[in-house]
Formats: C-alpha cells, sequence, structure tokens
C-alpha cells in the first residue's frame, strides 16, 4: 500500500500506543478524584501538558486539551464573541472555522472572508484595511491543509498587536512538522490536533495566551481549571504528547527529509507528465509533505480512484455534495480555473514515506493519467486544435 495521505490522518507511532495503553487498562482513575492512585493520572496529564508547553514555547497554564482541531477551532473563535460582533478570517480555512463563520453570519455577526492570492498568500494590506473597531477576532490558518501554503502569521500578528485585537491561529496542519514558537509569532490562540503528527485521533489542544478574554463554551466539571467541562481523555492527552515530544525531537531531521521528497516528487510530475500545473506556494513556504498538482483534462476524483485499484492512496480538495462535484474552495479562491481545480489531486507526505514510494507511485502515475486522457473528450478536442 501506497499511503499520500498524511495532511488527512497520520498513522499512529508505535511509541504513542505504548504510552497510552497503561490509561486504558489499569491507571483507569478519574483524575479528579482525591484518593492516591488519582494523583498519578493527574501527573500524567500536568506532565503532558508542560511537554505541549515546551514545544511551543508556551506556559504550562496557556495549553487547554480538546477533543481536537474542529473543537479547538471552534472554541477559538465561539469564545471571543461577547468582545464584537465582527471576525476576520480568509477565504481558504478549514471548515473548522470557515462553516463556524458561516453559520455565525446567520446569526447577524459581520464576517470578512479575507482572499488570497494566486498562491494562496493572504495580503497584509487586505487585512490592515478590513480591521474593525468592532473586530472581537482574527483568525488566519498558519497552512493551508490543501495546497499547503505557509502564511506569514507573524506579519499579520503585527498589526493585529497595534490594533488590540486577539489574533488565532489554526496550526493543525503545521504543528510537528514545522518550528512553532507561540511568542515568536505573536498570537494569542493556537489549535493543533494529535492525528497529524503520529498521535491519536480525537484529542487535541488549544493555546490560549495568558490574559486572553476567551469564555468557555463547555460548561460542567471544573476541569482545564474551569475552562473546558469534561472528563479528561487522559489516554489521548498522553498521546497527544507523546507524539509531539517525538516530532519535536525528530523535527530537524524530518523537515529535510520530507521536504526533499516532496520536491522529488513535484519535479518528476511536472517533468514528466504533460500538463501538469503544481498549485500553491512556488517558493519555500510550502508544507514539507504538501504536493499538490492539476491534471489538465481529467478529473481529480477519477485518477483517484484508479490509483486506489493500484494502492495508491490520496486525495481531492473536492467535496461531493448534493450529486454535483464542486471544485475546492481553496483553488476557487485562489482562482484556479474549474477545469484545473477539479484536476487537482493532493499527495501528502510524511516521515513513513520513502523514495521508493515515490519511484512507485510514478510507475502507476503515468499510466493512469494517460488512459484517462485517452477517454477524455476534453483531450481528444485539445489534440485535434494542435493538429490544426
Ligand atoms: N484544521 C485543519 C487545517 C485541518 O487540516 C483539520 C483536519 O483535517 C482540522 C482543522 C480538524 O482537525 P480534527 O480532525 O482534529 O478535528
Amino acid at each position: 500500500m501506497l499511503y499520500f495521505d498524511s495532511a488527512a490522518t497520520t498513522p499512529m507511532r508505535p511509541q504513542v500506543l505504548d504510552a497510552m495503553l497503561p490509561y486504558l487498562r489499569e491507571n483507569f482513575y478519574n483524575p479528579s478524584a482525591v484518593y492516591t492512585p488519582s494523583r498519578k493520572i493527574r501527573a500524567a496529564i500536568d506532565d503532558s501538558r508542560l511537554v505541549i508547553a515546551n514545544a511551543l514555547n508556551a506556559k504550562t497554564e496557556e495549553i487547554f486539551f480538546t477533543s481536537g482541531g474542529t473543537e479547538s477551532d471552534n472554541w477559538a473563535i465561539k469564545g471571543m464573541l461577547e468582545r464584537g460582533r465582527h471576525v476576520i478570517t480568509t477565504q481558504t480555512e478549514h471548515h473548522g472555522i470557515l462553516y463556524v463563520c458561516k453559520n455565525l453570519e446567520k446569526k447577524g455577526f459581520d464576517i470578512t472572508y479575507l482572499p488570497v492570492d494566486g498562491e494562496g498568500f493572504v495580503r497584509t494590506e487586505d487585512l490592515e484595511a478590513a480591521v474593525r473597531e468592532d473586530t472581537a477576532l482574527v483568525t488566519i490558518m498558519f497552512a493551508n491543509n490543501e495546497v499547503g501554503t505557509i502564511q506569514p502569521i507573524k506579519k499579520f500578528t503585527e498589526i493585529t498587536a497595534r490594533k488590540k485585537i486577539p489574533f488565532h491561529t489554526d496550526a493543525v496542519q503545521a504543528v510537528g512538522h514545522v518550528p512553532i514558537d507561540v511568542e515568536e509569532l505573536g498570537v494569542q490562540m493556537l489549535s493543533l490536533s494529535a492525528h497529524k503528527f503520529g498521535g491519536p485521533k480525537g484529542v487535541g489542544a488549544l493555546y490560549v495566551k495568558k490574559g486572553t478574554p476567551l469564555f468557555s463554551i463547555f460548561q460542567g466539571g471544573a476541569q482545564e481549571r474551569n475552562r473546558r467541562a469534561g472528563t479528561e481523555n487522559v489516554a489521548g492527552i498522553v498521546g497527544i504528547a507523546t507524539a509531539l515530544q517525538l516530532a519535536t525531537d525528530e523535527l530537524p531531521m524530518q523537515f529535510a527529509r520530507v521536504t526533499a521528497m516532496r520536491d522529488k516528487l513535484i519535479h518528476e510530475i511536472i517533468s514528466t507528465i504533460p500538463h501538469t500545473v503544481l498549485n500553491g506556494a512556488k517558493g519555500g513556504n510550502r508544507l514539507p509533505g504538501n504536493v499538490n498538482i492539476s491534471f489538465r483534462f481529467i478529473e481529480g476524483e477519477s485518477l483517484l480512484l484508479h490509483l486506489d485499484m493500484q494502492g495508491c492512496c490520496a486525495s481531492t480538495g473536492s467535496a461531493c455534495s448534493s450529486g454535483a462535484l464542486e471544485p475546492s474552495h481553496v483553488l476557487m479562491a485562489m482562482g484556479v480555473g474549474h477545469e484545473l481545480a477539479n484536476g487537482a489531486i493532493r499527495f501528502s507526505l510524511g516521515p513513513e514515506n520513502s523514495d521508493d514510494d515515490i519511484a512507485d507511485l510514478m510507475k502507476i502515475l503515468k499510466p493512469a493519467v494517460e488512459q484517462l486522457r485517452a477517454l477524455s473528450p476534453l483531450y481528444d478536442d485539445f489534440l485535434k486544435k494542435e493538429i490544426s
């Protein structure tokens, strides 16, 4: 099996499972109980919080455990709404942000969706112009999940700091893959999710800078210092910390390794398969594992099915709604035309991939594209025009 979908989820590292198992077996006690066995469980949560805080250059009291990226994103926005009726975000966010904003619009909030340029970057002048007196929050993703574009977050927080507006970034695709320092970035909130860096699904965290006026969205028990009610997912919390520690220790080595594989795959596809276009950032500001390519004259979905039949997993950015294939909102915002957007595929690489995987992928990708183009009326028209 060839797995090129690490941006969707990653396999859990064996050390992570080993670290979690005792908390699913003998160390089952409620961390809030007063008896002695519970103290060990509380200590495991405290230790895990310290690991996450150190990895992000945060303080332990600034880390709150959640059920994943979606909850962290929801909390960061909904917990800020008492500050004002206006939220600024971008057109290319993950649905965990975008759909929260769309829903808020229905409730009478004003949302500014900043546009992006052809490589997916938000322009600082657009953010500067969008800020208002009643802006409650600016939320701009650290790195895009479809095209891998890494935003210049520090430039944005220089603007919001001047205007005293809290800034949140969805860093779900970035944490564990690129160095992140919340102090240097100047963000007030940052979302992360364990299953994107070798941890378990269903656990994440929200960094909340001390003094940020964030309200709770869950009411109930006093867990997470009264900010996020609900008995802690202890095994998951141990899992996210173990995974982030491993990813952080290996980051310099894996960053270089995965980036080299990414560039090799981009080069191989663009140079050996005609009529292919790289989507997203052309320079260095791209996630190490992201390759997003449009194959002209064919549907990305058809190519994915072809690859799947040969044991290769990748994905597109398209969502199939009411029977119609909707092109990716990210590619549309970047001004990629319908045809190219429909022919886009994301291959996302991780530490588990190797150069051999790339060689194996190229062996099946080229004939698959050729076969689909042979059946494509668009390609037929193109060839006829070329000849005439
Ligand atoms: N934000 C981004 C950028 C993502 O890529 C994802 C997952 O695909 C999420 C948020 C949601 O994270 P989770 O699956 O942990 O809810």
